[in-house]
């Protein structure tokens, strides 16, 4: 028996009368919300917008702020990169593959350009500079990171161009992309209703989804919207039921979100005949830190290496948790330790210091000999500055001497030496809704429903089984600008022509 609330679509025709009517109804007011109304407005509709908390922001509002565009951006070409669409999807294609959405994908690398510039007229700076190494989160106000695409086997895949762009600001700046683009949404015209969680799609005779049934309060409101629904209602992390049963990999594990991710539009949407795509993928963070691991090593409970650790650190963390046993331990010596400035350590210490492998490895409780063999072979090539295993950048490569430390992501960021009950990975769900690149909702036999729309991480965008920083605020403002545009009948160019059912 399920748990979770009832959301079978309401008939219009059981509406004795709508509370209140709009063109386009936008339903969740995070980035993809945001971009969405903004954009229906900008084209003349007239707008509204639900958010069940007591204010806009969702996910998007707590994010790193990090935006994965290029192709040739100001910012890129300041600092003295150059790019282009090609270089970045193909990039893209293999760093969010398999499987990535190639139509999708393609789309969002030949509009990057443009959709930079659409944040900067949005009033969001970017400064002229960039983070030279590995990093989550830079602690700096510099407006550029590398976001793995300098790493091996992609450097040999596309020419590497640092893409990750970051607001003005220091660490996390969601807050602030959010900040401009609920002022612009605003200032075209669309107006919010806080407190109010859509909760059935209200569906007319002809199929057509005419509005939504609300709660504020507890009390019930509907809406009516004469052109279309935007579902921008963000994933499904935050339910356990839901991830029981599409994404069982992120059980027990951290949630990246607000902790309003439940999935609601996404199961609104289905209830009415809508089709789901890669609900099972998933991004993963491993907490261990990539100033520690290039240093060093990262090894699995076996102490064995598996990946090049100067790779985006997600990608890291997939290849662990997906396919390595655990617990993970970065390795890492004195002089790489005392090498790592402060700023990057995040306040994480090693949880054992050994001046032997053979005692460190005791400690970890791996196999007698696993570590020494496996930092013997590292040495060895180190010495030469080669890592023909896994290729990791000669700029990183040192043998390591003793003392040895390791450090248990368990522990967190900033958890010093304190024990932490936590399995050092956390997550958030990439699959949704099927959706046209303009944002219209797909039904079982790949047609539109008329009417309804989504964008975000309601929906399934960009990614296959991999996930890059900055696609997901990426691929959810720029499919929710389209999704805007299409929903009040101006579709920006280079859709496909669909015709509802
Ligand atoms: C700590 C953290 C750091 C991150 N860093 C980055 C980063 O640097 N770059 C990046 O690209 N991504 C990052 N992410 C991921 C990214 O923030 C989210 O995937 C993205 O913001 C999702 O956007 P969205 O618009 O789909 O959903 P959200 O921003 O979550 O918005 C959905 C909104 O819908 C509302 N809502 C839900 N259901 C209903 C309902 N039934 N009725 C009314 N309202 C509803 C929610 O309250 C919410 O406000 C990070 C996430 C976190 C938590």
């Amino acid at each position: 028996m399920s748990s979770l609330p009832p959301v079978e679509p309401v008939p219009a025709a059981s509406v004795a009368g709508f509370d209140h009517e709009c063109d386009v109804l936008v339903v969740g007011f995070g980035c993809a919300g945001a971009a969405a109304a903004y954009e229906a407005a900008a084209a003349g509709a007239d707008v509204l917008v639900l958010e069940r908390a007591g204010g806009p922001g969702g996910s998007s509002a707590v994010s790193g702020g990090e935006l994965y565009l290029g192709g040739g951006t100001a910012v890129q070409k300041a600092c003295g990169f150059e790019d282009t669409p090609d270089d970045m999807f193909a990039y893209l294609m293999a760093a969010l593959g398999p499987h990535a959405d190639e139509e999708k994908l393609r789309l969002y690398c030949d509009g990057s350009v443009e959709h930079f510039e659409w944040f900067r007229e949005r009033g969001l700076t970017f400064n002229e500079s960039l983070y030279d190494a590995p990093s989550w989160m830079p602690p700096t106000q510099d407006g550029l990171m590398w976001l793995g695409e300098n790493a091996w086997p992609y450097n040999t895949i596309a020419r590497p161009a640092p893409r990750g762009h970051r607001p003005a600001t220091e660490s996390f700046g969601g807050w602030m992309i959010m900040e401009k683009l609920v002022a612009a949404a605003t200032e075209a015209g669309a107006v919010a209703h806080a407190d109010t969680q859509a909760t059935n799609l209200v569906i007319g005779d002809d199929g057509r989804v005419a509005g939504v049934v609300a709660r504020r309060y507890g009390a019930p409101l509907t809406y009516r919207a004469r052109r279309a629904v935007i579902l921008t209602t963000g994933g499904f992390v935050d339910s356990e039921e839901l991830l029981r049963q599409h994404a069982p990999v992120l059980l027990g594990h951290g949630k990246v979100s607000d902790g309003l991710d439940d999935g609601s539009g996404i199961r609104m949407a289905a209830a009415a005949g809508a089709a789901t795509r890669r609900m099972s993928v998933v991004e993963i963070a491993l907490t261990a830190l990539p100033a520690m691991l290039t240093r060093g090593m990262l090894v699995n409970g076996l102490g064995q290496r598996f990946v090049n650790e100067d790779v985006y650190p997600g990608l890291f963390s997939v290849a662990a948790v997906l396919h390595q046993p655990g617990p993970y331990w970065a390795i890492l010596d004195e002089e790489g330790y005392e090498d790592i400035p402060k700023r990057d350590l995040w306040g994480v210490r090693p949880r054992f210091v050994a001046e032997t492998l053979t005692e460190l490895e005791e400690s970890l409780g791996m196999p007698p000999g696993a570590l020494e063999s496996t930092v013997g072979v590292y040495n060895r090539h180190a010495e030469r500055g080669e890592d023909p295993y896994f290729h990791k950048d000669a700029k990183w490569l040192r043998p390591l001497r003793p003392p040895y430390a390791a450090i248990d992501p368990r522990r967190g960021f900033g958890a010093g030496d304190r024990e932490s009950s936590g399995t050092g990975v956390a997550g958030f769900t990439l699959g949704g809704l099927h959706t046209t690149v303009d944002g219209a909702v797909l039904d079982q036999s790949g047609r539109p429903i008329p009417g309804l729309y989504a964008a975000g991480r309601a929906s399934s965008g960009i990614h296959g089984d991999g996930y890059i920083s900055g696609t997901s605020l990426g691929d959810g403002t720029f499919f929710g600008r389209r999704a805007g545009r299409a929903a009040a009948g101006r579709p920006l160019p280079g859709g496909t022509l669909v015709t509802e059912g």
